[in-house]
């Protein structure tokens, strides 16, 4: 497989982007060797730019919930291109988006659309400390709520990879209002509320958390933390922007059955394009400027573009709620299919699945939290990682991310990366 390409392209953009990526997880650090350079991607393919094909099942951290290029969303992007590309003004589109993602998501009675799950989540404490009158909020260790400065602490997914979890730059002032938690501990969030009486504005969290790999909650837990938010006066935040649109129609939330008072949305409500949302109760969302104090603001926000390809997207999405039982069948034949073989290979390692997204953890011991994600063998991950690129299959390239499958992957395409996995794990653990 030649990657002469990419390579030359890494290390001329090493020069000009630091660490030569725009995101840092992309760099390929926790698993060595230089990223691919994307030339395109359709259905379940991406082509890097030698013209190597990949089997995907990253599906661009979520969104491309129908696999890549999908022509519907492609069609409304170029429709609308044909009108302009940014105006700064209200617009039909938007009103139709809050419309069906109030009518899609059970906690979301209004909605403000922003650019990126990372201002979704800024917005959305901002509004809980507004609504509130209350400066701290508990967040669970290993969850991963973008980069705004108060969640850069024990954040999951690329933070973890890059060994620096509690990043330079985010002052002592801003981390004190942080209070973390392990997640499925109702314990430790009992204590944290117990040591500050009516101090917590909000308790924010993945629901099904993907950013320390796949994880899911204990019965119940979800159920205790809404339990304990309605008796303190605490906003409930879910941060839905891997799992809303995903594990079901109205995301963790409706397949858990526990409303959140806030939910943070993105990737799949922009079909790709780059948008996200907040949304929650009419009480609290008109906090939000201008009909409240709490200001928050975006000069692309409810880009043209971006809507018509999200609403094409959610469109279709609750008007075939079949895609649900597809991708949950397709995650439940993959990880059947990984199971087999590691029991034919006598290896117990955990793999945590809930619908289309999964997590193989190099560890034979259950992950329900941050630390026990951590027991996982990285090396052994990243040798994994290399020998399923070797076979055509793009991975995630780190242990503590969830992987997302998309409804272009057909049986045919499951078997051969079952095989793949086979082979891989043979070859990595030289049995
Ligand atoms: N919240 C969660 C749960 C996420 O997974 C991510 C990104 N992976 C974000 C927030 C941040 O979103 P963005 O990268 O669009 O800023």
């Amino acid at each position: 497989m030649r990657k002469d390409r990419s390579k030359a392209l890494f290390e001329k953009a090493k020069q000009f982007i630091p660490g030569g990526v725009n995101s840092p997880v992309r760099a390929f650090r926790a698993v060595g060797g230089d990223p691919l350079f994307i030339k395109r991607a359709d259905g379940a393919f991406i082509y890097d730019e030698d013209d190597n094909a990949y089997i995907e099942l990253i599906n661009s951290w979520g969104p491309m919930i129908l696999g890549h290029n999908h022509p519907m969303i492609r069609e409304a992007i170029v429709r609308a291109l044909e009108n302009g590309t940014s105006f700064g003004a209200p617009t039909a589109r938007e009103v139709e988006i809050a419309e069906l993602i109030i009518s899609m998501v059970p906690s979301v009675e209004k909605v403000r659309m922003v650019n990126s799950g990372t201002e979704a989540t800024m917005s959305a404490i901002r509004v809980a400390r507004g609504f509130t009158g209350r400066d701290k909020f508990i967040k669970m260790e290993g969850h991963y709520h973008g980069h705004g400065d108060s969640f850069l602490i024990s954040a999951g997914s690329g933070a973890i990879t890059m060994g620096n979890p509690d990043s330079p730059g985010v002052t002592v002032g801003t981390a004190k209002d942080t209070l973390l938690a392990p997640y499925n501990s109702l314990e430790a969030i009992e204590s944290l509320v117990a040591a500050n009486p009516n101090e917590i504005a909000a308790i924010i969290l993945e629901p099904v958390p993907g950013n320390m790999g796949l994880v899911l909650p204990k019965p119940g837990y979800l159920e205790g933390l809404r339990k304990i938010c309605d008796r303190e006066g605490i906003v409930l935040i879910f941060d839905e922007v891997m799992t809303g649109f995903r594990l079901a129609k109205g995301g963790a939330q409706e397949l858990f059955g526990v409303t959140p008072d806030m939910t943070t949305l993105g990737k799949i409500i922009g079909g790709g394009m780059p948008v996200g949302a907040y949304g929650g109760k009419k009480e609290i969302m008109d906090f939000v400027s201008p009909s409240g104090p709490v200001y928050q603001a975006g000069t692309l926000s409810g880009n043209p573009i971006a809507m018509a390809a999200g609403l094409a997207m959610l469109r279709h999405l609750d008007s075939h709620p079949e895609v649900f039982s597809q991708l949950n069948a397709i995650g439940d034949s993959l990880v059947t299919g990984f199971r087999s073989v590691l029991d034919e290979l006598g290896l117990n390692f955990t793999i945590n699945q809930l619908g289309s997204m999964y997590t193989l953890f190099f560890t034979d011991q259950e992950v329900y939290d941050f630390e026990t994600a951590k027991k996982s063998d990285t090396a052994l991950f990243g040798r994994y990682f290399q020998a399923m690129l070797s076979r055509g299959i793009y991975l995630a390239p780190s242990q503590y991310e969830s992987l997302f499958l998309s409804t272009a992957l057909t049986e045919d395409l499951v078997g051969k990366i079952v095989t793949a996995h086979g082979e891989s794990i043979i070859e990595v653990m030289g049995r």
